[in-house]
């Protein structure tokens, strides 16, 4: 089965749900594939109190849904389903959804966002979102003046301990070698701020909690083999994204981490007609506001493509 669409949407975020408003709006009936986690990552959060317009913030699978909605409204399609491979090696561009189905897109707008990475530990699951969290920015408020925990030692970390400083009583910063990977600028920083504590050497073992949520994290230091535990209500990654971009591998051009280069000030890839958005081209903000900024940007630059592609047919047939 092939299927022909205008605007192809692959992701269900802010960014892609963002893209899919405006494009539909601009009378592109954009098909979207929602991929493997509908909502992306704000449906693993509580309360979402950053994005401008809610002023008593709003639960972040609630906002998903509204997003949707929102899309569907001006005739967006929104399939469940996930991009298996693509093939960008010719115009127009084909993508292939959950191995069987074949789109054939006039563009393509890549909105596949980015996953946190984890330790792998069960017990961070087991408190997943009740006391452990992968994003200090979207979180650390719940945590005024209490005792927190951030793990990993790049700029992440190093910027996320800083953030949290300012917001509770104390920051433990678990680092598994004997130096931060960061930036000197941000490690001094981290060093020099008086409720931050770094502990070397340091690997978690286990979030310990109860049904109230987080209590502490167990400890080894992995030169001395001596276990502690620091008693805190908050546990937060900060040991890197992965960006969910390995199905356009050898096709569309990133940097070592597999983030979406773009052309600066723009969303366009180095493929004619496929655009790229939100936090799989972004691994600096990673915000949901920044990702639907970037996302009404790829419609935008979709329709113009689209646009000047229509011109030039009218050009070639007379
Ligand atoms: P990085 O990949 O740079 O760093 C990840 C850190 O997590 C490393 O220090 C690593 O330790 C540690 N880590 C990885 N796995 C584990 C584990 N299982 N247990 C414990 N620690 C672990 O990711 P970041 O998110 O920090 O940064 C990504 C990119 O974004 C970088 O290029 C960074 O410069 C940039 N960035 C820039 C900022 C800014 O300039 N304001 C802010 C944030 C990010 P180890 O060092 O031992 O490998």
């Amino acid at each position: 089965m092939s299927k022909k669409v205008k605007v192809l949407i692959i992701g269900s975020g802010p960014a892609g749900y963002t893209a899919a408003i405006y494009a539909a709006r601009a009378g592109l009936k954009p098909v979207l594939y929602t991929g493997g986690q509908p909502g992306g990552q704000l449906t693993t959060t509580n309360d979402v109190e950053n994005f401008p317009g809610y002023p008593d913030g709003i639960n972040g699978p609630q906002m998903m849904i509204d997003l949707q909605k929102q899309a569907e409204r001006f005739g967006t399609t929104i399939n469940y389903g996930l991009i298996t491979s693509v093939d960008f090696s010719g115009y127009p561009l084909k993508v292939t959804v959950d191995e069987k189905d074949e789109v054939i897109a006039e563009s393509v707008i890549i909105a596949t966002g980015a996953a946190a990475k984890y330790l792998g530990i069960p017990s961070e699951t087991v408190f997943l979102n009740r006391g452990v969290s992968a994003c200090a920015v979207c979180d650390g408020y719940f945590y005024r003046g209490k005792e927190v925990a951030v793990v990993g030692a790049g700029d992440s970390a190093a910027e996320e301990s800083t953030y949290l400083s300012k917001l509770c009583s104390k920051v433990h910063l678990i680092v598994r070698r004997d130096e931060m990977r960061a930036s000197k600028i941000m490690q001094q920083r981290v060093k020099n701020t008086p409720n931050i504590e770094i502990h070397w050497n340091s690997e978690t073992e286990e979030v310990l909690g109860d049904d109230s949520g987080v209590t502490g994290v167990r400890v080894l230091n992995n030169k001395t083999g001596e276990t502690k535990i620091l008693s805190v209500q908050g546990f937060f990654l900060a040991i890197g994204h992965k960006p969910n971009t390995d199905v356009f591998k050898g096709y569309i051009d990133m940097d070592e981490s597999g983030y979406i280069k773009v052309e600066p000030g723009t969303t366009k890839t180095n493929i004619e007609g496929v655009f790229a958005v939100g936090d799989a081209a972004d691994k600096m903000y990673r915000q949901a506001i920044t990702a639907a900024g970037t996302g009404c940007m790829g419609a935008l630059d979709a329709e113009k493509f689209l646009a000047a592609k229509e011109a030039e047919m009218v050009h070639v047939n007379g």
